[in-house]
């Protein structure tokens, strides 16, 4: 599903240069849970960024589904995103003024798909994280763990190939951040890919896969005991 071989990024800063990714090779087969884990400043953000191909890497290969990304034009990019990859970032990143509902049908509008079509998807994705009850509210009137169903609910509504969440629990409290786990478990046990990048070591515990990110180089990769969160919580 996912091939990089030898990538590099760096940051110009002026005259300065900051060598974030040194060389990262990694593989990702189809319907795994993998972690990316490392202290803050270690570089997984910039990592998962050029995943989601929100950020170019400066040399190295990238492959997602068979696919070569690279020297893509900005509109080529915006049909790939959209298509292949779901996003879920620490700060929900939700529409304000538009409902639970509303928030999770915008990809699909996006992708041009017929409104009723658009509602009913929306709305049974908004079920799968349990909050069909929840479609007309705003995201003022959500609690932070029902916030981040629904940035899930909309990644998931779109059916990319891979869905890639940037320290997801990272806002919340560790109850409400295990049961967001239970439910990237549940998703993940459905056959869908999804990498989360976290310095949390029980969040990362939560998936059968560790890549541990160290000065820019992978340090460690290894498959893990999953810890399922219904076990870990009772
Ligand atoms: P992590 O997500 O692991 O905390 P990041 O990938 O966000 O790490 O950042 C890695 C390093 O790159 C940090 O030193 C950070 O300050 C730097 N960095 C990240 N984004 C930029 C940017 N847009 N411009 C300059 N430096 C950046
Ligand atoms: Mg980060």
């Amino acid at each position: 599903m996912i091939e990089i071989k030898d990538l590099h990024k760096s940051y110009q800063m002026g005259s300065n240069s900051l060598h974030v990714l040194k060389g990262i090779n990694l593989s990702v087969e189809d319907g795994e849970l993998v972690a990316i884990m490392g202290s803050s400043g270690s570089g997984k953000s910039t990592l998962l960024n050029i995943l989601g191909m929100l950020d170019n890497a400066d040399s190295g290969e990238y492959i997602l589904d068979g696919v070569p990304i690279k020297n893509l034009s900005e509109t080529k990019a915006a049909q790939y995103r959209n298509k292949f990859l779901g996003f879920i970032f620490q700060s929900f990143n939700l529409i304000n003024y538009k409902n639970a509902l509303e928030n999770v049908a915008l990809p699909l509008y996006y992708q041009r798909m017929p409104r009723k079509q658009r509602q009913e998807k929306s709305l049974k994705y908004l079920e799968q994280v349990g909050l069909k009850d929840w479609a007309h509210h705003l995201p003022s009137e959500l609690s932070g763990g029902q916030k981040q169903r629904v940035a899930i609910a909309r990644a998931m509504a779109a059916e990319p190939k891979v869905l890639l969440a940037d320290e997801l629990t990272g806002a919340l409290d560790s109850v409400t951040s295990y049961e967001i786990m239970e439910l990237i478990q549940k998703i993940n046990d459905q056959g869908n890919t999804i990498l989360v990048v976290t310095h949390e070591d029980d969040i990362a515990h939560m998936c059968k896969r560790i890549v541990y990110l160290k000065d820019g180089v992978i340090e460690k990769d290894e498959k893990i005991e999953q810890v399922r969160v219904e076990s870990h919580v009772q």
